[in-house]
């Protein structure tokens, strides 16, 4: 009937520059925008929620969705699936729903090229020795995966041109600020 498509925008950052706490604060701040709940084999944290920040599930439920082509998009990291529900961004976008997406570098430049529309942001932290200190001190990670992270750290860090936004996360209420600005005028379609 017309309506208007909704927007995607992709939200991505090495972990560890403060993506999570930028995402949350800003569906606080839009209650309109839906958060894309990705599917994941990696364990729950003690913070997390199934259903919320992610839904758990086994390698075997997932490689099952990935041959059901229930992906729109999918990545194998740090030994663990990550991947984003096809009919989850369709509907909500076909709804005129603005989605957000958190999610990694590539899974961001794939949804690009599936959805050219969609507005990509990059989180960068204010330099590659604060985010080792960073994911060091967060401690949600045991020693062989937080040396994973830094070193696909270092390959995100190298994609930053690809996006369309870039927001640096010195200061963490600058960082949100600013985000909150951009996201703002994409919802408003002065970007
Ligand atoms: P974490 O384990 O720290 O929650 O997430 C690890 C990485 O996976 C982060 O960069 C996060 O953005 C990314 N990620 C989360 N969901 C998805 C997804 O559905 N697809 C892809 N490609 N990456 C995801």
């Amino acid at each position: 009937m017309g309506e208007t498509k909704g927007k995607i925008i992709a939200v991505s950052a090495p972990s560890g520059a403060g993506k999570t706490t930028i995402i949350k604060n800003i569906l606080k701040r839009f209650p309109e925008i839906v958060f894309s709940v990705s599917a994941t084999t990696r364990p729950k944290r003690p913070n997390e929620t199934d259903g919320v920040e992610y839904f758990f599930i086994t390698e075997d439920e997932f490689k099952k969705k990935i041959e059901n082509g229930e992906f729109v998009e999918w990545e194998k990291f740090y030994d663990y699936y990550y991947g984003t529900y096809k009919s989850f961004i369709d509907d909500n976008i076909n709804s005129g729903k603005t989605v957000l997406l958190e999610i990694d570098v590539k899974g961001a430049l794939s949804i690009k090229r599936i959805y050219p529309d969609a507005h990509l942001i990059y989180i960068m932290p204010p330099s590659f020795e604060e985010l080792v200190k960073r994911l060091k001190e967060r401690k949600t990670e045991t020693e062989a995966d937080l040396k994973k992270r830094i070193e696909r750290a270092k390959m995100e860090l190298s994609q930053k041109d690809k996006f369309d936004y870039i927001v640096v996360n010195e200061d963490l209420n600058k960082a949100i600020e600013e985000t909150a600005s951009l996201i703002k005028k994409i919802i408003h379609k002065e970007i």
